[in-house]
């Protein structure tokens, strides 16, 4: 077989705030990909492009779609290890199996990213502190070198090289495969207990009491929406939902142990703004009324997959906020630098950009991966109509780094890179171990050259 021509396509990321018109190469095979990497001076890894802002676009080169490289390769069942191909969507890993009893240890708001962008964003769910990161559970994975070389990795085999692949943004190389461990169900349903608090501090302590129950059980979810809109001492009153894996005693008898995976017409009913409606009043009335009509509940059961991945059935999400799209800024604090939180929100609300979306989660521990994202503390993350932050938030990107906090790459369109180092303070041991797997500096990105992460 021989390397196809790339052809050009007009990408953007999942927020649609950039945009790139580039040449895309999809390798359906080894040899091809191989080949199309030594062929080409400067590449940028993609996988399904739902990162926020420009982390899977180019700075000039091509890109290199793994998407047609989806297999599942093996699967353990007694033991819950997959080996799997990584453009394979954690929506078709769960397809095959949930219904097994195992589940991905950690999922994202959404199922539909790769296995590959999964570790090179190692990405967190609503269970942190009792999970930990995706590269927490990745026994090891295969990763294609610049040189044309591939080189198995692990926390025992190159631990340097796997740690900084780990949350590595794409640039050491195309993580080809990896073999992660998944964790045990009972059951494809979830118990819900929601609560409605009536100010932020009420949500902020409603979450610090479930953060120790989540300490010990990898499969508690806790995540907080907050009204960014409500006025005065309401500011930040919220729902505080959390989830826990049910047992097939939780289940009434009619209800059978793991759901029929929903259709893709069914993922996809939700009601949404139209395109371009998000606007300070309709975010302002939705808010209120999205406050108002919920219900502090007990008990209440869902679908796993519709509880983790509540966007999945919101494509028209980012449509929803204009032409130029959404910016979704996603920070980490400290677990004593709550009052940053509010200081955000204030901000924000003062500066005329009250976010149409807030949420906040409880992160446990840190990671041996020098750029992964999640610190002991908090994370918020609120979305923005792009079209009113022209081009930065350095004030917010201050608060952050001065509190010992970080923003999260994989969302990334508007940090000040001059505080990326402050940020994130193993960056030089990360370029280190970076230069040593790539020293023809084939490895690029949009997000890279703007952070200057490579230099
Ligand atoms: C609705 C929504 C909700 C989200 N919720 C969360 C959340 O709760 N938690 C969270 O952590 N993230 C969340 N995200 C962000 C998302 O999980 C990450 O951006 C993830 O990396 C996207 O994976 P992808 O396959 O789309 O990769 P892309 O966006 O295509 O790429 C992401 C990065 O991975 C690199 N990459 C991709 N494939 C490979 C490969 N095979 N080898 C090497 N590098 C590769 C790219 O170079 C790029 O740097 C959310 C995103 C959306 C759209």
């Amino acid at each position: 077989m021989t390397l196809e021509h790339p052809s050009t396509h007009a990408l953007s990321g999942w927020g649609r705030s950039v945009h790139r018109s580039s040449p895309v190469r999809r390798p359906t095979f080894d040899g091809g990909l191989v080949e199309a990497v030594l062929a080409e001076p400067r590449i940028t890894v993609r996988g399904a492009g739902k990162s926020y802002g420009d982390a899977a676009l180019p700075n000039g080169g091509i890109v290199l779609d793994m998407t047609s490289r989806n297999r599942i390769l093996s699967f353990d069942q007694r033991e819950g290890v997959l080996i799997v191909e990584s453009g394979a969507l954690l929506r078709d890993v769960i397809d095959q199996t949930l219904s097994l009893g195992w589940k991905l240890p950690v999922v994202p708001g959404t199922e539909r990213i790769t296995i590959g962008g999964a570790i090179a964003s190692d990405v967190h769910g609503k269970n942190h502190p009792g999970a930990g990161s995706f590269g927490r559970h990745v026994r090891w994975l295969a990763l294609l070198r610049s040189d044309g070389n591939i080189v198995q990795l692990s926390a025992g085999q190159d631990a340097d090289a796997f740690w900084a692949t780990i949350g590595g943004m794409g640039l050491t190389g195309v993580i080809l495969h990896a073999a992660i461990q998944l964790q045990r169900v009972d059951t494809g349903w979830v118990v819900r207990n929601r609560r409605r608090t009536r100010s932020l501090d009420e949500t902020l302590e409603a979450m610090q009491s479930l953060a120790a129950r989540q300490e010990l059980d990898p499969e508690r979810h806790v995540i907080a929406w907050l009204d960014a809109h409500a006025p005065g001492a309401s500011l930040g009153r919220g729902i505080v939902d959390e989830f826990y894996g049910a047992s097939t005693l939780d289940l009434p008898g009619s209800v059978a142990p793991y759901p029929e995976a929903r259709t893709a017409a069914a993922r996809n009913r939700r009601s949404l703004p139209g395109p371009g409606l998000v606007s300070r009043a309709t975010i302002a009335a939705a808010s209120a009324a999205r406050w108002h009509l919920s219900r502090s509940a007990n008990s209440q059961l869902a679908t796993l997959r519709s509880a983790l991945c509540p966007l999945d059935r919101a494509d028209s999400w980012p449509a929803a906020f204009g032409r130029r799209g959404l910016i979704q800024y996603q920070f980490a604090l400290p677990p004593d630098e709550l009052d940053v939180v509010r200081a955000v929100l204030v901000f924000l609300g003062t500066h005329g950009m009250t976010p149409a979306l807030a949420t906040l989660k409880t992160f446990g521990f840190d990671s041996a991966a020098p750029l992964s994202f999640p610190i002991p503390g908090w994370t918020l993350a609120v979305d923005l109509p792009a079209r009113w932050v022209h081009g930065t938030l350095r004030p917010v990107d201050k608060l952050v780094a001065g509190a010992g906090g970080r923003v999260y790459l994989a969302k990334d369109a508007v940090t000040d890179p001059e505080l990326i180092p402050v940020m994130y303070p193993r960056l030089a041991s990360w370029q280190r171990t970076q230069r040593r797997l790539d020293p023809s500096q084939r490895w690029s990105s949009g997000l890279a050259e703007r952070l200057g992460l490579l230099t």
